[in-house]
């Protein structure tokens, strides 16, 4: 008798997003003459910048013809996309990173997700609340939390994501030996400063635990006195992996191209104590389930580490973050307190009452959804997030609709 892995029967039954189209498809069913405008997930909606689809077209041609055939690539990904990262990404901004330390992948989405398989499973992991879901349910598929209870997982270490702490959560009050931090931060929008990252840094370094730094969103920081990496940060090499991806960078959210940063410096321990490289691991759990990216999708994603690539994604991003702006010079003209929307492309809005209340609210007056902050975890309640992945004229119309649904009399 085939028997299966229990772990999976502790997640939480009803994912987010599928309660939200579930709710959206029974509002269109009772208002079919409705318009609805989608300010939830975060998905982008601009087209490919041109670099990438002319990068795209080349490699495909290459491909209908013998002698530039290419078949299975390094697994790791190829030479020119790996030293393009290193240069532009990385060693361009002062950080130290090289070539042959970048995975090139599939998505953030698997690399956070799978990463925690190189940990023991009494392994403690601080998360943050709220947070993308992707981190707690691989750790509770490995079983390393108990059973949902209250809203949380028993075994998790939750790091709260508060308007106490500016959203950026206070270091660990007892040891933790995997952190996972996320900035500019999905959902709540919220950045964090070089010297707050140091402390991090350095309690990681104190304690020998590591911190997994997703910077999916990098790609909207435009106050430079922000880190854009972990690697800025003196230190960081040794106690940190870094994941990024070419999703919300260049819209590849359809495409699927992204990497993850292993440092050759970085180590965890075994059971007697001695360091182990995390990069030769990662290297052979890559190579063993992996068999690398689409070699059109690696030349496309080259195509960005020109200037003329990098003006083209900064213009789409920035029409991204004009949307932000004026979703949060909307939100704060009715009264409302909310964070992001400035170095981020999310809005976390203090709804002032239940995050579902507010959702159905919103929904029902003024057409619009956006994503309730409970479903992100226990900090979320009273707050939703909104999402300026979207056309300008679209971001217009649904606040014209909020203005008149949300105005406090
Ligand atoms: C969108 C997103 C990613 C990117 O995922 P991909 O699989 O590369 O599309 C990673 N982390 C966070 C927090 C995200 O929101």
């Amino acid at each position: 008798m085939v028997t299966i892995n229990e772990n999976y029967l502790k997640l939480k039954s009803s994912y987010l997003f599928s309660e939200v189209a579930k709710r959206v498809e029974s509002f269109r069913t009772a208002h079919p003459d409705r318009d609805i405008i989608r300010l939830g997930i975060g998905d982008a909606t601009r087209a490919l910048p041109a670099v990438c689809v002319e990068a795209f077209h080349k490699a495909t041609d290459e491909m209908a013809n013998d002698a530039t055939f290419h078949g299975y690539g390094d697994e790791q990904g190829y030479g020119f996309l790996k030293e393009k990262v290193a240069q532009w990404d990385y060693r361009a901004r002062g950080a130290d990173i090289s070539a042959d330390e970048i995975f090139i992948s599939d998505g953030a989405k698997c690399d956070t997700g799978n990463f925690q398989e190189l940990f023991s499973a009494a392994a403690k992991i601080a998360i943050p609340d709220p947070v993308y879901p992707v981190y707690i349910d691989s750790n509770v598929m490995a079983g390393r939390t108990g059973a949902f209870e209250n809203g949380r997982y028993p075994g998790i270490y939750y790091l709260d994501s508060t308007a106490k702490n500016s959203f950026v959560p206070e270091l660990p009050s007892e040891r933790v030996d995997v952190i996972y931090l996320c900035f500019p931060n999905n959902p709540t929008g919220a950045t964090i400063t070089k010297q707050q990252l140091g402390r991090w840094v350095d309690w990681a370094h104190a304690n020998k635990a590591l911190i997994l730094y997703d910077a999916a969103y990098v790609a909207f920081i435009r106050d430079d006195s922000l880190p854009q990496s972990i690697y800025e940060i003196s230190g960081a090499r040794d106690v940190a992996v870094e994941f990024r991806s070419y999703s919300k960078t260049a819209g590849f959210t359809g495409t699927r191209c992204a990497y993850t940063v292993v440092p050759k410096t970085c180590v965890a321990y075994d059971s007697s104590g001695r360091p182990q490289s995390l990069h030769a691991m990662w290297n052979r759990r890559h190579t063993t389930k992996f068999n690398g990216v689409c070699y059109m999708v690696q030349r496309a994603a080259e195509a960005i580490y020109t200037p003329e690539g990098q003006r083209q994604i900064r213009n789409i991003n920035d029409s991204y973050l004009d949307n932000a702006r004026h979703i949060v010079s909307t939100l704060s003209e009715l009264g409302y307190d909310c964070v992001g929307g400035k170095d981020s492309p999310y809005i976390w809005l203090d709804a002032g009452m239940d995050s579902w209340k507010f959702f159905d609210l919103l929904l029902d007056k003024a057409g619009v959804v956006c994503t309730p902050g409970a479903g992100f975890g226990r900090c979320g309640e009273g707050f939703v997030r909104i999402s300026a992945f979207n056309r300008r004229d679209n971001v217009e119309r649904a606040l014209d609709r909020i203005r008149g649904a949300l105005r406090r009399a």
